[in-house]
């Protein structure tokens, strides 16, 4: 899915026109991969368009910098109404939003003290991410040959631009191999997440999903379905996972705000369950996709409207 271009990209506290939000190439990003980022998804609602979690995007957004030491001079509450702005500038009725927060052009080299912070918040409209059809049909994954970045090389609660090169090893092993996306574990063996989405199984109606400590990104949308899940009436677990478990579940998912709620199908060509999307999964899906729209009052606070 290419990229679709807008007019309007947010810098430091300036709308500038799309094609100025350009970086030099030797920006310390670019040799040291020193950014952190956020995807966050803005939907359409009855009453115009709403992000979805925006707020704690983006106060994840500002514990990655302070990982890094990479303090910019906004608040949570200040990205957000940037972020609202670049919505509202493009005329976006949908979209993903990408905020990203990076060390730019002063001194190459490791040390990147010395390099300017600079806050970029851009927007474009973007479908379900592993395909059109993935939402209902699910997709097939692989257990990754690459091990998750460790917690002590690269800390998994930050999204900092440097550690997704491990993500592009996993990825583009399982696209090569002829699968959709990968699973990586941990080096104790024990299951993480995908490049970009967290993981959840169900056995006999229980969810399980790996614990933060196996590695895994805390990611928003797995509290959003462990929230939804438990108000369904169902129990949710947080406990390491092998491959097996994959194997022998009734059903497997993906969650992510790129993914949304993905149906996994097949891991490892061994099908899932009977092979298709299984019903606690749909059903998941169909109170993920109700609060998206605003249709839930139980999860209004969720969204906040662009309006
Ligand atoms: N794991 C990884 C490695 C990710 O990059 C993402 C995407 N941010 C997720 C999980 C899902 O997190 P979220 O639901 O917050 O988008």
């Amino acid at each position: 899915m290419s990229l679709k271009k807008t007019e309007k990209i947010w810098h430091n506290g300036k709308l500038i026109n799309w094609d100025d939000a350009s970086i030099h190439v030797l920006s310390h990003v670019v040799s040291y991969g020193s950014s952190v980022f956020e995807g966050i998804r803005c939907y359409e609602t009855k009453q115009g368009p709403a992000s979805f979690r925006m707020r704690d995007h983006m106060q994840r957004l500002l514990n990655s910098g302070r990982i890094y030491r990479m303090d910019n001079p906004y608040s949570a509450d200040d990205l957000s109404a940037a972020a609202h702005d670049v919505v509202r500038a493009n005329r976006m009725t949908s979209c993903y939003i990408r905020p990203i927060v990076l060390r730019g052009y002063g001194e190459l080299g490791v040390n990147p003290l010395t390099s300017p912070v600079n806050v970029f918040i851009g927007v474009w409209p973007w479908g379900a991410y592993l395909g059109e059809d993935a939402l209902e049909q699910g997709v097939r994954i692989k257990i990754s040959s690459w091990r998750r970045n460790s917690q002590n090389s690269l800390p998994a609660a930050a999204k900092a631009t440097g550690q997704y090169i491990n993500s592009v090893l996993a990825k583009v092993e399982s696209l090569k191999a002829g699968y959709d996306e990968a699973i990586m574990l941990n080096e104790a063996g024990f299951i993480t997440d995908g490049s970009g989405e967290n993981v959840y199984v169900v056995r006999d109606g229980v969810l399980t999903t790996p614990p933060i400590s196996a590695g895994c990104l805390d990611g928003i949308t797995r509290g959003s379905v462990m929230t939804i899940a438990r108000d369904l009436g169902y129990e949710v677990r947080e406990e390491n996972l092998v491959r097996t478990d994959l194997y022998n579940a009734d059903e497997v998912f993906f969650t992510g705000t790129a993914a949304e709620i993905t149906p996994i199908r097949e891991v490892d060509d061994r099908a899932v369950g009977e092979g298709h999307r299984g019903p606690i999964t749909k059903e998941l899906q169909g109170a993920f996709f109700a609060a998206t729209k605003g249709e839930t009052e139980r999860y209004a606070d969720w969204l906040t409207h662009v309006d």
